[in-house]
């Protein structure tokens, strides 16, 4: 009998997570590898986070929490919705969690019946696909090209949906593509939805501060869509806070209400001093954090100025997040020093073992033409790296 569950077993690793593993191997073994792989702030936690953290330690905050998190902290996610996004929520319709995955992962839980169909524009985040299938609901993907800015337009949806269709998955700024949704375009695709009344919309703006453009537009902030979209949020990103382990969820109450039980037989809710600490984000306004916004957005350009340089890489001009997704496919079929280049895998793999540089492969993401770099890193790195890539391929 096989040890352990098909649901395990049927599951793919994070592909993120397994490069940025891969990476730092490589780096205790000695070699000088730069990792654009992993998603993740290269900037500190701001003081005034830290010291409220202490503070919390110190005044022995060490019990569990409320399930869905302390009433302050849910009162400071409300604060913040209504500030930022024009969002009007109420406590029962927040949970706090263990990170955004596992706010994801909680509306899975409590939303999906095996067979139902949750629709991904490609590219998507990496866990989106597994973490519905790990529900035994069916992932549709629909493609997206670098000529449409990877964003899905309001005929693609409404083709893909079926009468199995129960949510519509998406990240604004997206990861991996940087693309952002304009509210135009979002209300497009509310537009389809208003023949659908049954679908729900599951919004993921954890990228929403690190937005090059302006205005960042949430789904829930039309009327006719409030009752039906999850906005998924949390402080990994904006605040570098990615250890710290918080996310949240606004969402129509009985949805809250269900991943309060889910969480409830899970986790028992997210941790009491990084919950202390998060508080004093959601208090603060997000001008504290804007001078990483500032040089994300000159790293971006530096990245599109470099890579447009190397022959071969067709970029799209991200809008938010710190991702580019070239498109790579022009290698597919070339031999690069001894080394059939097959697909975007190969490709990443490649630089990998030739250029010392770590990316991500866009077949994680749903787009197999594509990869991934991580521009969360110094503009030193940025520069030798993409010099590097520049090498392996000429
Ligand atoms: N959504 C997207 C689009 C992400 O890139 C990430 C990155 N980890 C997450 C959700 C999860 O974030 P976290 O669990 O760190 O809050
Ligand atoms: N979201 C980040 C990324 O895409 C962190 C890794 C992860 O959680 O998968 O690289």
């Amino acid at each position: 009998m096989e040890l352990l569950s098909d649901r395990v077993l049927n599951m793919s690793t994070s592909a993120t997570l397994a490069m940025a593993a891969k990476a730092r191997e490589l780096k205790a073994e000695g070699k000088d590898i730069i990792s654009l792989s992993l998603g993740e702030p290269d900037f500190n936690t701001p003081d005034f986070i830290k010291n409220a953290a202490i503070k919390a330690i110190n005044e022995n905050y060490n019990t569990y929490t409320p399930v869905d998190g302390y009433v302050e902290l849910k009162e400071a996610i409300i604060t913040k919705f209504k500030r930022d996004n024009g969002l009007h929520y109420t406590l029962p319709q927040i949970v706090v969690s263990t990170g955004a995955k596992q706010s994801l992962a909680n509306v899975a839980a409590v939303m999906i019946n095996p067979g139902d169909e949750v629709i991904l524009p490609c590219p998507y985040w990496v866990s989106y696909s597994d973490i519905v299938e790990l529900n035994e609901g069916v992932p549709v993907e629909v493609k997206t090209t670098i000529d449409t800015d990877f964003k899905m337009t309001a005929e693609q949806l409404e083709a893909a949906i079926t009468p199995k269709t129960k949510m519509i998955w998406y990240s604004s700024p997206c990861n991996p593509s940087g693309s952002v949704y304009s509210k135009e375009e979002l209300r497009a695709l509310a537009d389809v939805l208003q023949k659908h009344p049954n679908i729900f919309v599951v919004s993921d703006e954890i990228y929403e501060h690190i937005n090059f453009v302006g205005q960042h537009a949430s789904m829930a902030q039309f009327p006719d869509m409030y009752d039906r979209t999850v906005t998924v949020n949390g402080v990994s990103k904006a605040f570098a806070m990615t250890g710290w382990r918080i996310g949240f969820i606004g969402a129509p109450a009985f949805i809250a209400r269900a991943c309060n039980k889910m969480q409830g037989q899970i986790t028992s809710g997210a941790n009491c001093i990084a919950q202390r600490a998060v508080i004093t984000a959601m208090e603060a306004s997000p001008s504290t954090v804007q001078y990483m916004v500032d040089e994300f957005k000159v790293r971006r350009d530096l990245v599109l100025d470099l890579l447009n340089k190397i022959e071969g890489f067709n970029t799209n001009t991200p809008e938010g997040a710190f991702y580019v997704f070239p498109d790579i496919s022009s290698y597919f079929g070339k031999t690069l020093r001894g080394t059939k280049i097959n697909n975007a895998t190969d490709f990443s793999l490649y630089l990998l073992g030739e250029a010392l540089v770590a990316t991500v492969t866009g077949e994680a993401f749903g787009n197999p033409n594509c990869i991934r770099l991580s521009y969360a890193a110094s503009q030193e790195q940025i520069k030798e790296a993409i010099k590097r890539i520049k090498q392996a391929v000429s």
